[in-house]
């Protein structure tokens, strides 16, 4: 029985890893300096105005999760960053996409992120990340990143 539970388990996943395989790829970063993590308060559109979430965005044609991470950076912070390793599941969006974070670090340590296009950022400690009002996508990733400030 165990087996057979297993094996079905199993297929599942396999399953929903092929439902997942095409799906376009947004990327979150998540930053962290000196225990903290880089969160960004959304302006548009309306429905998420006020909530938190990672920097990040679509990953364009031709390009790498890596340059997609760069380029939001710069786009939405004005500052460059150098991507790490993953962290956390791919997470599905209610548009068909996956949200997929990478870790990155500020290029320069001593720059200071900016919200060119939101409407604040905040150096969050681990203790924080439960209390803020985040998109549902990020929300299931706060245990994982809680996880990467330990
Ligand atoms: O930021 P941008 O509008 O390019 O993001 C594309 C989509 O990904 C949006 O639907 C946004 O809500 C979602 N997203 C997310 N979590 C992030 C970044 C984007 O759910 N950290």
């Amino acid at each position: 029985v165990v087996l057979a539970v297993l094996a079905s388990r199993l297929r599942a996943v396999g399953e929903l890893a092929e439902e997942w395989a095409g799906r376009p790829v947004v990327v979150g970063t998540a930053i962290t300096r000196g225990g903290r993590l880089l969160v960004q308060q959304r302006h548009f559109p309306a429905r998420d105005a006020g909530k938190w979430e990672l920097p990040g965005g679509r990953v364009e044609a031709g390009e790498s999760e890596q340059d997609a991470v760069i380029r939001e950076c710069k786009e939405e912070l004005g500052v460059d960053v150098v991507p790490g390793g993953r962290v956390g599941t791919d997470v599905p969006l209610h548009n068909g996409m996956l949200l997929r974070v990478h870790t990155a670090e500020l290029a320069d340590p001593e720059a200071e992120p900016t919200a060119v296009e939101h409407r604040a950022v905040h150096w969050a400690p681990a203790a924080e990340l439960g209390a803020f009002d985040w998109l549902e996508a990020d929300r299931v990733l706060v245990h994982s990143l809680r996880d990467l400030l330990a």
